[in-house]
């Protein structure tokens, strides 16, 4: 089977303080569907959110946010198996670093987990383990480590689920007149370099964190479909109907010379 990695953001999963339930059921609920005819990985965040209704520190001091984020995991993992045990699906808790990506010797023992569970029907649900990890040792955004997994696994698409239903001329939130791009075929060099801007208290990425992971996808001869995490259903119409409702899609021009 084909093999595709949905990422979910904190915008998404969260609603004041907590986690979002009915939105991660029916995100829940599109993998089970998905899982008929893609292998799936997931890769979400929420831990930071999830633990904050239990531990009520400072999540903007590196302690507060590390401590904070150790309580939500669980939580947030349990959250999650609730609601796939509805659909009988197995899942596995995955949490990695930059630093898994370093070496090919690591890479391929990651590589080597994710197919062992994908090959037993088991949903790997990864997360980044920023616990115990020093800043260099993260990417620091689960878009980036979400296209590196996707480049692990051999996944021909990304699917990062955002409270947007793509990548603008520019940002929606502020410009209601802001136009969206269905298909982006590079990234201009200077996109990458905006200052990142997440939208969500608990969100770490923004919208610079996606193009770079976009970026990286297309490097690697691989595609990335950003689109809305909140009303599922262009997701679902593209990955299970090829139809295009909205969202935008990043992909190498096939024509475009080497
Ligand atoms: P997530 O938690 O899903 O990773 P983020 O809040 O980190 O989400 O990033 C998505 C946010 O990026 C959007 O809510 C939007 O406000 C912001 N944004 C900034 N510029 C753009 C743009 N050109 N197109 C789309 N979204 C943008």
């Amino acid at each position: 089977m084909k093999r595709i990695v949905i990422k979910v953001g904190s915008a998404v999963l969260t609603h004041k303080n907590e986690i979002a339930k009915e939105r991660m059921l029916n995100l829940v609920h599109l993998i089970a569907k998905l899982r008929k005819k893609y292998d799936v990985v997931l890769v979400t965040s929420g831990a930071v959110a999830a633990g904050y209704s239990a531990l009520k520190m400072d999540k903007t001091k590196q302690i507060g946010k590390k401590a904070i984020a150790a309580a939500g995991q669980p939580i947030l993992m349990t959250s999650y198996k609730k609601k796939f045990d509805i659909f009988e699906i197995d899942t596995a808790q995955i949490l990695l670093t930059e630093d898994d990506f370093d070496s090919r010797k690591r890479t391929k023992m990651l590589q080597d987990i994710l197919d062992a569970h994908l090959n037993n029907d088991i949903l790997p649900i990864v997360n980044e383990n920023d616990i115990t990890s020093t800043p260099e040792q993260l990417f620091g955004d689960n878009d980036q480590l979400s296209a590196n997994v996707a480049d692990a696994v051999g996944a021909e698409l990304l699917v990062i689920l955002s409270d947007i239903d793509g990548y603008y001329d520019k940002n929606p939130k502020e410009s209601p007149d802001a136009k969206i791009y269905k298909v982006m075929n590079e990234i201009p060099e200077a996109l990458l370099k905006d200052e990142a801007t997440p939208n969500n208290e608990f969100a770490t990425g923004g919208i610079v964190t996606k193009l770079k992971a976009a970026d990286f996808m297309m490097k690697h001869g691989r595609k990335m479909f950003l689109t809305n995490g909140f009303d599922l259903s262009a997701a679902e119409a593209y990955l299970l109907n090829d139809t295009y409702i909205s969202g935008t899609l990043f992909e190498s021009n096939p024509n475009k010379e080497q």
